[in-house]
């Protein structure tokens, strides 16, 4: 498995002259009137959230610089080199009509290309009848609703107990409905539904992704920081209150980073880790809040499935009915990457931490059993696989951050600055689109509008 090399993208005129005449760091003029190694917003965490921050910081001809603590930008989505296509590991897809990262990729130049609608079902080994459709959709909805009835009551149960109550029945037994409640929980939150806040649930409103980048979202969104002013492997492990400038120090650079406002787009997990120092100490208000939306764990895992066995189009997405005997844990399948043999399975909760923990054996142990399982097709037909390590990897601690039970109203206090010019960006903070590209997009743009309120037009 191979990296791909930095996407070059279209670097639209436009763009450049605004990236030349920006005053970035270090240029003489704010050098002069900042002090050398000061910016107006010092942006961390070049994710979605922190690329849409700095661009738009950039836009507004502030100084700025982007801090990000791996060798590249794009954080959780990140496209990679495996059996010579281009495969997303992370986020695959964007919903188009979200917010501004459709218009923002088209602005610079970057094309985009439709994801087939809907999903594929399979019921027992082939594609489910209409009514098995009928079905799925149908449980899906009612889960919805009897989700928001439960948020409307004011409590905040754990998602299980309102699924099971709604249905008679464990949400965990076999049927559409059981798929429908592992469609919401482990799968898109990579947490049992036992664990998950139903508010937290029934708030979350996101379309469906329908788009993606022709050579795949994390080279997408390298695309779109590619001109921007960025240190890579510079992580940030403290942030200092100096009045009125905050000093952020990077690991192994002598010199802390002074800023008039800070744009923190790092993911939740790994602030809840105390992998940052804040000091003063972060308020008990957001220690709180952070702790109250832990990691969930999704891991994907990339293989070869030569011959279309399951005869899909490019770039379709399986979900199959959760069996009867419960053996085979849920799994969602996107087939024939960009028409290739490629197939990327998401593996979530236990079986991603266990691929997370013990690498790419368990990953190809996992998919063998679970197509061997679901579709009938034979075990060594999968020689190798590539996979995806986010919940191990220090600089996220999991997939995404949803909210235990009884802390569903948590989310609201991300929407506070911290310390007066510390503003949270990045997926978690949205109330209702949270876990998705298109909401860390929109949070790094919302966290540049008002830190560039802050700063005003003059310098500190
Ligand atoms: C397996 C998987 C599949 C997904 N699929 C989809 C999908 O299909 N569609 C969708 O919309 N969403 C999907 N998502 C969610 C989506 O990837 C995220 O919501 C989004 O990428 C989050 O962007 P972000 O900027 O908030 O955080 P991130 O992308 O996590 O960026 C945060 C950045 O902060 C950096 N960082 C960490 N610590 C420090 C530090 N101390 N100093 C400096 N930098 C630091 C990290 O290296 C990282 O680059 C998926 C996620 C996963 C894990």
């Amino acid at each position: 498995m191979t990296e791909t090399p930095p996407f070059s993208g279209s670097l639209t005129r436009r763009r450049f002259l605004a990236a030349a005449s920006a005053a970035l760091l270090p240029a003489p003029a704010f050098a002069q009137a900042m002090g050398e190694g000061n910016v107006d917003i010092a942006i961390v965490g070049g994710g979605a959230a922190g690329i849409a921050a700095a661009r738009k910081v950039a836009d507004a001809k502030r100084s700025y610089v982007l801090l990000e603590a791996g060798p590249k930008l794009g954080g959780r989505a990140r496209t990679l080199n495996v059996f010579g296509q281009n495969v997303d590991l992370g986020a695959s897809g964007f919903a188009r009509g979200d917010g501004t990262l459709a218009e923002s990729a088209q602005a610079a130049g970057q094309g985009l290309v439709a994801l087939p609608s809907g999903r594929r079902l399979f019921d027992g080994r082939r594609e489910a009848h209409e009514s098995g459709y009928d079905a799925f959709a149908a449980a899906l909805g009612k889960a919805r609703r009897d989700l928001l009835v439960a948020a409307d009551s004011g409590k905040d149960p754990a998602a299980a107990t309102i699924l099971a109550a709604a249905s008679g029945a464990p949400a965990t037994v076999s049927g559409w409905s059981a798929t429908a409640a592992a469609f919401l929980g482990p799968m898109s939150c990579g947490r049992p539904l036992a664990s998950l806040s139903a508010l937290d649930l029934a708030l979350r409103d996101a379309p469906p992704d329908d788009t993606t980048g022709p050579a795949g979202m994390g080279a997408l969104m390298e695309a779109l920081g590619a001109w921007l002013n960025v240190q890579t492997d510079a992580p940030v492990t403290q942030i200092t209150n100096a009045g009125r400038l905050h000093m952020l120090t990077v690991r192994n650079q002598r010199t802390p980073i002074r800023a008039r406002a800070i744009i923190l787009a790092v993911p939740a997990p790994v602030i809840a880790a105390g992998a940052i120092r804040f000091n003063p100490a972060l308020p008990p208000r957001f220690a709180n809040a952070f702790r109250a939306i832990p990691a969930g764990a999704l891991e994907q895992v990339a293989f070869l499935l030569p011959g279309n066995p399951l005869g899909l189009e490019p770039n379709e997405t399986v979900l199959a009915r959760v069996g009867a005997d419960g053996k085979v844990p849920p799994a969602l399948l996107r087939g024939r990457i960009n028409g290739s043999d490629v197939h990327v399975l998401t593996f979530a909760d236990a079986q991603a931490r266990e691929i997370a923990e013990k690498g790419e054996t368990a990953a190809l142990a996992l998919v063998r059993t679970y197509l061997g399982a679901t579709f009938g097709i034979a075990g060594d037909t999968v020689k190798e696989v590539s996979a995806s390590r986010w919940t191990s990897d220090p600089l996220f601690r999991g997939a995404l951050a949803a909210a235990s039970p009884g802390q569903g109203a948590q989310r609201r206090v991300f929407a506070d600055p911290l310390q007066n010019r510390i503003f949270l960006a990045g997926d978690y903070v949205d109330t209702s689109g949270w876990g998705t590209l298109t909401a860390a997009w929109s949070a790094g743009e919302a966290a540049a509008t008002r830190a560039l309120r802050l700063v005003g037009d003059g310098p500190a």
